[in-house]
């Protein structure tokens, strides 16, 4: 008889189920706050996130929901929208969080091809859904978060069971949830999370490496819950038992009330939120919230933002990742040699994107050929792969895996690795520009410029050039009531960067385009500037 060379553990299949119950049970009484659209506030904890939960595992069972279908929520962040990212996977759903931003066509799109057969939503987002109704057809269920006159509410809709119910017990590598990319370029794909690729996600978030939550933590996430599964915070905060402060609206002035009164230490969000409260601070006079540690993700962190969080006494985790990697793939922190650092270099290290946690692997290739391995020297700038068991394999209907035999996916960013494991994130293999045969990192350019006190916002593209191929071309919004000349920012960039990358040409515009989740559009820039010429 063949021997089998089992161990003696116990088999416990990694299903989110288990992330619930262990906060119901470890830290029940722990708050859940939320800060509606109305003004109104409630306050729930784990044990009645829990509880929930279990309810709306039944309501949906007895809506017919099979394990293994798709329904979705149009929503803030919330606790109803909580219970939802647990009392859907409890009873073996997959939870559709769909970006309410989104192009009426990509809406109708991604709800049609998830083929989601209930859909959750806020009351404000009550005109999208009478907008959309008709187009979407695969939806049988409207469940209005908010009570209201016309709709069936949430509550209403749960409070009918009692919450006895065993979580559907299903396989860890069933999935749980999906996140649809907001497709810059073609329809949006869909990312669909496992179980098992959740919790270890979630795992790896807990780490003093990453978001280095206690039970002391207490985190406002303005990220989204519906991008990119609100970087994984939902499932490590349960992990770790934090308080949950939730704003259902992203005014400053609501979030900064709430930070101070509910004593929030932690906070995450991409960086035109965090430029948003800097703005609300210096427009009503008001210090910075004292944070223990700021996230800041989705696009890069510029330097002075860093610094100001840094000097107010707050740690910045800047973290890059997309929703392909659910999303956590490098998070910056203090390294080994923080203390030896000045505190310029430390402010300088953190402009990079971090190093990878546990479970993520990382390399760089050729950006000509597309396949050989580059040094992790500091210097040499490459297309960026990765992999891991919270990376994409295939997208969601998709004929083919999504990476290659070894399991690299592309990411599409461009970027150096540091002898240290630090990735510097330079550019996308999309945008950056090719200048006589030399790379020329957009990101870079726009991140000086963003330096520059009359400088709102700045994007680089390359735009065609008789003789180089493509040059650098920025586009600028100015601060309101600023006096900034093209030479100003010329010579604001000068010291800053090699003199072959100068842009060409420097034009203020009144505003730049940009996409559903936030980010800087560069597609609709060149779009609006297609019939721009540079002279040779
Ligand atoms: P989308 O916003 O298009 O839905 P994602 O949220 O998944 O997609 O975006 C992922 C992309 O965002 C990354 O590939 C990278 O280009 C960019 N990004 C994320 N974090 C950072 C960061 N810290 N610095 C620079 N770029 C970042």
């Amino acid at each position: 008889m063949p021997t089998q060379n089992l161990g003696a553990m116990q088999d416990w299949t990694m299903r989110i189920t288990h992330v619930i119950d262990h906060a119901a049970r470890e830290a029940g009484g722990r708050e859940i706050v939320t800060r509606w659209a109305d003004g109104s506030e409630t306050r729930t904890d784990w044990a009645g996130i829990h509880r929930d939960a279990k309810k709306m595992a039944q309501a949906l069972e007895a809506l017919g929901i099979k394990p293994g279908e798709r329904v979705a929520s149009l929503a803030m962040n919330h606790s109803r929208h909580l219970v939802s990212w647990y009392g859907v996977a409890g009873m073996g759903g997959v939870l559709h969080t769909v970006n309410p931003r989104l192009f009426e066509d990509q809406l109708e799109y991604i709800v049609t091809h998830a083929e989601d057969r209930v859909l959750f939503y806020d009351a404000a987002f009550q005109p999208i859904v009478d907008k959309m109704k008709d187009r979407w057809t695969t939806i049988e269920h409207y469940i209005c978060y908010d009570s209201g006159d016309h709709a069936r509410s949430f509550e209403d809709w749960i409070g009918e069971h009692d919450g006895e119910y065993e979580w559907f017990a299903g396989d860890e590598r069933d999935p749980c949830m999906i996140c649809y990319t907001s497709g810059t370029t073609g329809n949006p794909k869909g990312v669909q999370y496992e179980h098992r690729s959740t919790v270890m996600h979630a795992l790896a978030g807990l780490q003093p490496a990453a978001f280095n939550f206690s039970s002391a933590s207490v985190m406002l996430p303005v990220v989204p819950m519906f991008h990119a599964a609100s970087w994984g915070l939902p499932y490590a905060g349960a992990m770790a038992g934090i308080k949950f402060v939730f704003s259902a609206v992203n005014d400053p002035a609501v979030l900064h009330e709430l930070m101070l009164r509910e004593g929030v230490t932690d906070s995450a969000g991409v960086p035109t939120v965090w430029l948003a409260h800097f703005q609300y601070c210096d427009k009503e006079g008001l210090d910075l919230p004292p944070l223990k540690a700021a996230t800041i993700g989705g696009s890069a962190a510029p330097r002075f933002m860093i610094e100001r969080l840094m000097k107010n006494g707050t740690r910045v985790q800047h973290a890059w990742g997309m929703t392909e990697t659910s999303p956590i793939g490098t998070v910056g922190g203090p390294t080994w040699d923080w203390e030896q650092l000045s505190f310029e270099e430390q402010v300088d290290k953190t402009a990079m994107q971090g190093r990878p946690v546990f479970g993520v692997e990382l390399r760089t290739v050729d950006l000509d050929d597309m396949a050989s391995e580059l040094p992790r020297d500091g210097k040499t700038s490459g297309a960026l792969q990765i992999r891991g068991p919270w990376i994409i394999r295939r997208y969601f209907k998709a004929e083919q895996d999504a990476v290659d035999a070894d399991g690299w996916f592309d990411t599409g960013d461009v970027g150096i690795l540091h002898p240290d494991g630090t990735l510097q994130l330079t550019d996308r293999t999309k945008d950056v520009i090719k200048s006589g045969g030399e790379w020329i990192s957009s990101v870079e350019l726009e991140n000086a410029a963003v330096g520059h006190e009359g400088v709102a916002e700045a994007a680089c593209v390359g735009m065609p050039h008789p003789k180089w191929d493509e040059r650098p071309v920025l586009f600028v919004v100015k601060n309101e009531g600023a006096d900034v000349s093209e030479d100003d920012i010329i010579e604001h960039l000068r010291p800053q960067i090699a003199k072959w990358w100068l842009p060409d040409a420097v034009e203020f515009v009144d505003d730049i385009p940009h996409t559903a989740t936030g980010k800087i559009s560069k597609k609709d820039l060149r779009d609006r500037f297609s019939d721009y010429k540079l002279e040779g």
